[in-house]
């Protein structure tokens, strides 16, 4: 196929300019390693105090739950599949047809969730809900799917070597935000 030009592909990149644009980042990233104030924290020996509201991992009320599957219906990542119970797996159920079709209840994908928090919203019961949670990690990414009993468990409890300093962001004039400590 013709008439497709190349824009500012590497072949044609002038090098000087790539020299002064790489000169340009490390010099961005000296500026912000040695200047005060930095409005990061130093996790994780410093951690934030999140607000009520914050869109962290999901906890799951299986309690609650009546199974109607529009968690799973508006999640717009695909991060949601309603699965048979144990043994039936997601999607579509298999094996002999029992008279009356077990119900299927949520599991997560935290390797795609997106965290918008549209499946706690639409949940007609109050089934989901967000916890703060949002700093665990995963050596695996299997390890991120969560079957409903899974789901149900709660979000996995963050470890820390040393218990952290927990900050509380402000509003500051001349930084635009700071921390103070909590408690
Ligand atoms: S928070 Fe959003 S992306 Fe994550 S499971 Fe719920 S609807 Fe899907
Ligand atoms: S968690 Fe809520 S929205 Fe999802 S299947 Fe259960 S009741 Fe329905």
């Amino acid at each position: 196929m013709g008439g497709v030009e190349e824009v500012g592909g590497r072949g044609g990149r002038n090098p000087v300019v790539s020299l002064w644009g790489h000169l340009k980042a490390v010099g961005t990233g000296l500026k912000y390693l040695i200047a005060v104030p930095r409005m990061t924290v130093k996790y994780p020996d410093e951690v934030i105090e999140l607000p009520d509201g914050y869109r962290g991992m999901l906890i799951y009320h299986q309690d609650l739950c009546i199974s109607c599957g529009l968690c799973a219906t508006i999640c717009p990542a695909n991060a949601i599949k309603m699965y048979l119970p144990s043994g039936g797996g997601g999607g579509e159920g298999g094996g002999e047809k029992p008279e009356t079709p077990p119900k299927r209840h949520p599991g997560i994908d935290y390797a795609r969730c997106i965290f918008c928090g549209f499946c706690v919203d639409i949940c007609p019961t109050g089934a989901l809900e967000h916890s703060k949670v949002h700093d665990a990690a995963y050596e695996r990414v299997e390890d991120m799917l969560y079957r409903p009993e899974e789901f149900a468990a709660g979000p996995p409890t963050v470890e820390f070597e040393r218990p952290p300093k927990r900050l509380r962001p402000v509003m500051d004039e001349r930084r635009g935000i700071s921390y103070e400590p909590v408690g």
